[in-house]
């Protein structure tokens, strides 16, 4: 076992061990060995970082904006001389693959720079008031304190998407790493306290949900509570945030359908739908979770999306590079992705491939798996599947492959695939989803707007629209 981690809180500008006798394995998932073993952090120490979090924030919001981007700046530059160490703990705690784990580390960074540049662009408004001698101000002023609580998936880069938009337009932030990825985080606090971010701005706590998380939705001293993670949990965060009316930002669960029309590249189709399946072992909001196919193309399309998918390389992403994906998460993870592919072959579906976990490795694979004859009804199309299973269903015609599309209970990403601009247009037009990408991979980008409808989510991220989920109003009525 490793004690190279040894976390600690970072709470006003310092760091403590925790005096919590809770204590959590990480491990990796890659062989089920254990990296290290950490204490959550109390429930007291909690309370003190929201604490702080409160005190520091009349300050750091009359800090001038371009100086709260300096340190967004700042940070990014030891992101990047650190990179090679997180990519490291990335792929050692969270099991991605290496050249991803270093898109998420370079991307971190450019996140960072690009949230840095709003600081001139924030703007409030003048409304002509119905008086000669009035003027009526909106300003735009920060929320107060912000916790940030994290998900397992893209660990590092989820805590900059929350904390670049939170400081630069005036909060302080708590952040609650996830029990299974705390590592990266603890390295990010050390590199946030080298860049010298004035204390109590930002603070690290670590630990499981029904504690640290539950303390972090249901205080009355967060103004705002950024979440990223499942729907049960988004839910249970609302019922704590009800209780004090908090402003709630959820980004949450997804089962993004992918449109295959009968006029479409089949050969850009089956590779960019493949790339959306398998990508973070298909543990991705956003990945393609069901393609609907066009009954013409079915057979040409299933044909080479199942060679795609059988093709596909799996392995330990901490030894070996020539891979497309590495493990599930945990054993929780695994047993639900079994779960539903059992179900689906227990309804009549098909397995054209894979369908199985990799029983010959210590870590948690998952083979790459097609599933024909699905149906909409299934469990298999309607409930999310994190892990590298495609599920097929086949459409008579395009009203039917929208109206089988906007049938979930989400609605994050979506994907059409044609050539007719037409068609393209129509299933704009109807298809009712927070984002949808045509003839591309499903990989939002951050200068847009990454939002769910349903219950994928409520609010959402990146770009304008993002940042001003981080602000609320103040107007002003000025008499002489
Ligand atoms: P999760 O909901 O199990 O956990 C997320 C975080 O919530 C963890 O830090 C956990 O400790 C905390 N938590 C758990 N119970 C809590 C409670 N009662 N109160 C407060 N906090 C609590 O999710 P996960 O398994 O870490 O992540 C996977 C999920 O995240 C998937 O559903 C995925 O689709 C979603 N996700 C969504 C997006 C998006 O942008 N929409 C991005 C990444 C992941």
């Amino acid at each position: 076992m490793s004690d190279n981690y040894n976390i600690q809180n970072y709470i006003n500008g310092s760091f403590s061990v925790s005096t919590n006798t809770e204590e959590i394995k990480n491990i990796n998932p890659s062989d089920s060995s254990i990296i290290n073993s950490f204490k959550e952090t109390s429930i007291e120490d909690v309370e003190s970082a929201i604490d702080v979090a409160k005190k520091s924030q009349s300050k750091w919001s009359k800090t001038p904006a371009i100086e709260r981007a300096s340190y967004l700046k700042k940070i990014a530059e030891g992101i990047r001389k650190n990179e090679d160490e997180f990519v490291r703990i990335i792929v050692e705690e969270q099991g991605k693959i290496k050249d991803l784990a270093k898109g998420e580390v370079q991307g971190a960074a450019n996140y960072l720079d690009y949230t840095a540049e709003w600081a001139r662009r924030i703007e409030g408004e003048i409304v002509t008031s119905d008086s000669p001698d009035e003027n009526i101000f909106i300003f735009k002023i920060p929320m107060g304190v912000v916790s940030g609580i994290l998900p397992w998936n893209f660990p590092f880069f989820l805590i900059v998407r929350k904390l670049a938009p939170a400081l630069v337009t005036g909060n302080t932030i708590v952040i609650k790493a996830s029990e299974e990825t705390s590592n990266n985080a603890y390295m990010f606090s050390k590199l946030l306290d080298a860049a010298g971010v004035p204390k109590g701005v930002v603070n690290f706590v670590y630990g499981r949900g029904q504690t640290v998380g539950k303390l972090l939705s249901s205080s009355k001293k967060i103004d705002m509570i950024s979440f990223t993670g499942s729907v049960e949990t988004g839910s249970a965060i609302m019922t704590e945030a009800a209780k004090n009316i908090t402003k709630v930002n959820l980004e949450l669960g997804g089962k993004a359908p992918a449109l295959v029309l009968a006029d479409a590249d089949i050969d850009l189709a089956v590779s960019k739908i493949r790339d959306a399946r398998v990508i973070n072992s298909g543990q991705v909001c956003n990945c393609v979770e069901r393609v609907y196919v066009d009954k013409k193309i079915a057979d040409e399309f299933t044909e080479k999306l199942t060679k795609a998918m059988q093709n596909t390389k799996f392995g330990n992403p901490n030894t070996k590079t020539d891979i497309d994906y590495g493990p599930l998460i945990n054993e929780d993870g695994s047993k639900k992705v079994s779960e539903l592919v059992n179900s689906a072959k227990g309804s009549g579906a098909e397995i054209l491939t894979g369908g199985n976990r990799d029983e010959s490795s210590e870590g948690i694979y998952y083979h790459p798996t097609v599933i024909a004859n699905c149906k909409q009804d299934m469990r298999i199309i309607q409930e999310e599947i994190f892990g590298p299973v495609l599920p097929l269903v086949e459409f008579e015609d395009l009203d039917q492959a929208i109206e089988y599309a906007n049938d979930s209970d989400y609605g994050l990403t979506s994907s059409i695939f044609t050539n007719n601009l037409k068609t393209a247009l129509k299933a704009c037009n109807e298809i009712r989803f927070g984002e949808t990408m045509i003839n591309r991979d499903n990989m939002e980008i951050f200068q847009s707007f990454h939002a769910g409808l349903r219950k994928s989510g409520i609010g959402g991220a990146d770009g304008k629209h993002g940042l001003y989920e981080y602000m609320q109003t103040h107007a002003v009525y000025m008499r002489a």
